[in-house]
């Protein structure tokens, strides 16, 4: 089966529900639903039942959380739980963002641990991995992978993998305005589909890329058949700015079949 094409929009720390429903009525009238195609949005938690309430119930359209405790519930002020972004729509979260881990302190073992309560939550957890600049300028960029995978590959067993999304973003790339080229990503994607096939994980994992991904650029990336899609934060806060990227993207390869069953609704 052909893997999907993926769009995801991670707004960070921009768009209060207010703001996510002006966005959702704008962006619904720019797009229109294609086969094989999925649009994912990670706003902020307080604004995802804005957002999926407003963006109703198209099929291809799904909102997610940003981050997750792995914790269901107890004394974690300021966490959030699984059970509660579920209760007001998020379908998938992001797990271990690079802002996450380099802003925040979050571990590898913390990703895997919120990695496996999504799964046994019963949404779709969507993990990044990326090395730093230090880390490339280094030559260290597949060994830091390989180390943030491990623990992943710990927590799940081979069958949860036909449920787990990857992104590989660069943390040098995100935000800077500095994307890798097609084929540093593809060589990135290529490792980690390695890794992947080493623990007899089924290939079809999607591989998403992340890092200043942009309406000019985003269909020399999504030409790449390794790369499945796009991770996109500073280019997808305008719905017409992100619609056009859509666009553009959509029209390097729309997948024939299917889009991505999530595992949540
Ligand atoms: C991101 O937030 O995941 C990201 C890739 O940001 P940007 O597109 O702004 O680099």
């Amino acid at each position: 089966m052909e893997r999907p094409l993926i769009f995801a929009a991670n707004w960070k720390m921009n768009h209060g529900p207010e703001e996510a429903r002006a966005f959702a009525q704008k962006f619904l009238a720019l797009t229109s639903a294609v086969e094989g195609r999925s649009l994912w949005f990670f706003p902020p938690a307080v604004s995802i039942a804005a957002l999926s309430e407003t963006l109703g119930n198209r099929p291809d359209v799904s909102v997610g959380a940003q981050n997750v405790h792995w914790e269901p519930k107890g004394a974690f002020t300021g966490a959030i739980s699984i059970p509660m972004v579920m209760e007001v729509g998020a379908r998938l979260t992001l797990v271990g963002h690079s802002e996450r881990r380099h802003l925040f302190g979050e571990t590898d073992e913390q990703a895997a641990r919120k990695t496996r309560a999504a799964l046994n939550a019963g949404i779709t957890p969507l993990v990044c991995v990326g090395e730093t600049l230090a880390e490339r300028d280094g030559g260290r960029t597949e060994q830091v992978i390989v180390r943030q995978l491990g623990p992943i590959f710990q927590a799940l067993q081979p069958g949860d993998w036909a449920k787990v999304l990857l992104a590989y973003e660069p943390v040098w790339a995100i935000g800077t305005g500095k994307n890798a080229t097609p084929d540093d990503a593809a060589q990135i994607h290529e490792l980690i589909r390695l890794e992947l096939g080493r623990r007899e994980v089924v290939q079809r994992v999607p591989i998403l890329y992340g890092g200043s991904v942009n309406s000019g650029n985003v269909a020399f990336l999504l030409s790449r058949p390794q790369i499945d899609g796009v991770l996109v934060g500073g280019a997808s806060l305008d719905p017409a700015g992100w619609a056009e990227l859509i666009e553009q993207g959509s029209r390097s390869k729309v997948r024939p079949s299917g889009g991505y069953d999530i595992i949540a609704g």
